[in-house]
């Protein structure tokens, strides 16, 4: 299956839903950054999230950006996904590993730390970032963005989100999403929020229905099937993709300003630059190090003409 989200309504449209697939991007993520097991599970439940929240952004270019800092070994998770479906993010220590919690499972909550912040920045693309900043609840990335919504946002939130690792990569990846919209007096429906807080809640996990055949549209059938369930008919295709490139190399290299870059040629004969977010090296030649340079010198001496 294509990674992919599926956005659906149901009650009339008071309940807005979306499903994110995110396997095979979650498997790039391991690969690029030569992820442990348990940063893959940190890091692919952070994506998933940050796909999920850029999901009702309107604007094609905006985007989210979710910082999770907690205290534990992986250090912190910093996740850029765009209402485009695109998405990249790093962890800070990828090699650890951590034995499997009491429950079998990768223990995300002890590699994260359950004492730290989630911090969220949403560029709904008008120039106009909104932030907000909650504290972590368990460091399980789920537990922590709903509480997130709930409390900043303030919209009744329910969430899963999972990833499954094999010996061979990633099995199985992503998350569903269940919000209650506001009324028309902006009133909450309390009992319709604990409805699907306990739907949620009961389910298995994400992956196991992945990993037994479902789809995404099943799931929420399975979920809202009860209530009005409308399929949103586009389904969005999702994907690692870092907008890092040789021009943007250079230029940040241009602004270390000209006694770095001549100390780097003179000492290196060159300069490499890696790409935090997708572990891309770039080799730049002392050439073009000597051009920026130049570049530099003609601009500070126009500068000064005028
Ligand atoms: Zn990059």
């Amino acid at each position: 299956m294509a990674d992919q989200l599926v956005r659906a309504t149901a009650a009339g449209g008071r309940i807005r839903a979306v499903g994110v697939l995110s396997t095979r991007l979650t498997d790039e993520a391991r690969q690029r950054h030569k992820l442990s097991y348990v940063a893959t599970a940190a890091l692919g439940r952070t994506m998933a999230a940050g796909l999920l929240l850029a999901s009702n952004m309107k604007q094609a270019d905006a985007r989210v950006n979710l910082r999770v800092q907690g205290d534990g070994p992986l250090g912190g998770i910093l996740v850029d996904a765009g209402a485009d479906g695109t998405v990249r993010g790093y962890v800070n220590n990828p090699e650890i590993e951590l034995p499997p919690s009491a429950r079998g499972k990768l223990d995300v909550g002890r590699a994260v730390g359950a004492d730290g912040f989630l911090y969220v920045v949403k560029d709904l693309g008008y120039g106009y970032p909104f932030s907000g900043t909650t504290e972590l609840v368990s460091g399980e990335i789920g537990d922590d963005v709903t509480h997130y919504l709930v409390t900043s946002e303030q919209i009744p939130s329910a969430l899963v989100l999972g990833v499954f690792v094999g010996a061979d990569g990633v099995e199985a990846a992503g998350g569903l999403l269940l919000q209650v919209m506001p009324g028309p007096d902006g009133e909450e429906d309390e009992e319709l929020s604990a409805v699907l807080e306990k739907r949620i809640a009961n389910l298995d996990g994400f992956t196991p229905m992945v990993r037994a055949g479902m789809r995404l549209p099943q799931m929420l059938e399975e979920l809202l099937g009860d209530q009005d369930l409308q399929l949103l008919s586009d389904v969005q295709m999702v994907r690692f993709y870092c907008q890092c490139s040789a021009p943007r190399v250079l230029r940040a290299l241009k602004m270390l300003g000209e006694e770095e870059l001549l100390d780097m040629i003179e000492k290196d004969g060159g300069a490499e630059a890696t790409c935090h977010f997708c572990n891309e090296v770039y080799q730049v030649e002392a050439s073009q190090l000597e051009g920026l340079v130049d570049q530099i010198r003609a601009e500070t001496e126009a500068n000064s003409q005028s």
